[in-house]
């Protein structure tokens, strides 16, 4: 496996924040509140956020308040599974990469170098699961994308804020989420655009110009106007088995990109 070296840990502690950018956000968010409370979950684990404690944290345009969960790690998607190689590897786990599987059956898994064998096959193919025989109405294939701005001034920090690099989402029905990258700038993510009826990866561009705006124009975001810049994207297709978000609430674990 080839993987880049990290001069980062890939996991950093943060904490997490959801926002409320209107009345109905806030009433949502004070209800979750409720929710959590009943379940067990202290202030130690998760509290409201007025909206002069948000500002001293992280100034977002239209925020009123937000929920705040200290408990949460940042995590290096690709230093995660760089580590988690390396440790199953240690543990006497044989892994074979660029071996496409071209089928699923009870006990097989068919590859154009030979089936592999076992009691159990756990399919992990996420959005790409359509493309396997048999299996494409499995799982929905959805669109995710992500951009972020070009290094942000100190100027614009201080106006913002944003010293802990807490991962931030808000409380609208459309789904977001941010962070204060490492290197200064800001990562936002957004997603709900289904693929392409039947369309390949290849044929489904990742990351559409619709989207971006969207993105772009996302009310959440932080206030300072080093945000506008933004340009470089991403995009990926995730699997979706219901109409449902599959979170875990309220710490969303986000990649630091
Ligand atoms: C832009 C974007 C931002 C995201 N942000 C966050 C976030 O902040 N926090 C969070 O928790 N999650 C986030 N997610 C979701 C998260 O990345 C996925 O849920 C997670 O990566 C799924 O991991 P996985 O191993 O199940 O699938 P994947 O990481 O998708 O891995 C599937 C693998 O299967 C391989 N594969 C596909 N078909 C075959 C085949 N036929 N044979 C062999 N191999 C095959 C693919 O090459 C791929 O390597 C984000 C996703 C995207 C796209």
């Amino acid at each position: 496996m080839s993987v880049p070296p990290f001069t980062r840990p890939a996991s950093m502690p943060s904490a997490a924040q959801t926002l409320a950018t209107s009345a109905a956000q806030e009433a949502r968010l004070r209800h979750r509140l409720e929710q959590e409370r009943a379940w067990g979950d202290d202030a130690g684990i998760v509290r409201y956020l007025e909206k002069t404690e948000l500002d001293d944290r992280l100034r977002v345009a239209g925020a009123v308040g937000a929920l705040y969960s200290p408990h949460c790690a940042r995590m290096q998607p690709a230093g995660l599974v760089a580590g988690l190689a390396e440790a199953v590897t240690r543990a006497g786990v044989r892994l074979h990469e660029s071996t496409p599987v071209t089928s699923i059956s009870a006990g097989r898994a068919r590859t154009p170098a030979g089936d592999v064998r076992a009691p159990y096959i756990v399919r992990c193919t996420e959005g790409f699961t359509a493309d396997i025989p048999g299996q494409h109405r499995t799982l929905l294939p959805m669109n995710s994308s992500m951009i972020v701005t070009g290094p942000l001034s100190d100027k614009a920090w201080k106006s913002i804020g944003w010293d802990r690099f807490e991962t931030l989402g808000d409380e609208a029905h459309a789904y977001m989420y941010a962070q204060r990258t490492a290197d200064g700038r800001i990562a936002l993510g957004g997603r709900g655009a289904p693929s392409r009826c039947g369309a390949s990866p290849a044929r489904s561009p990742p990351c559409p110009g619709s989207a971006t705006g969207r993105l772009a124009g996302n009310r959440s975001r932080p206030a300072g106007r080093g945000c506008t810049g933004c340009t470089p994207s991403t995009g990926r297709r995730t699997g979706w088995s219901q109409p449902a978000i599959p979170r875990a609430r309220p710490c969303w674990p986000a990649w630091a990109t």
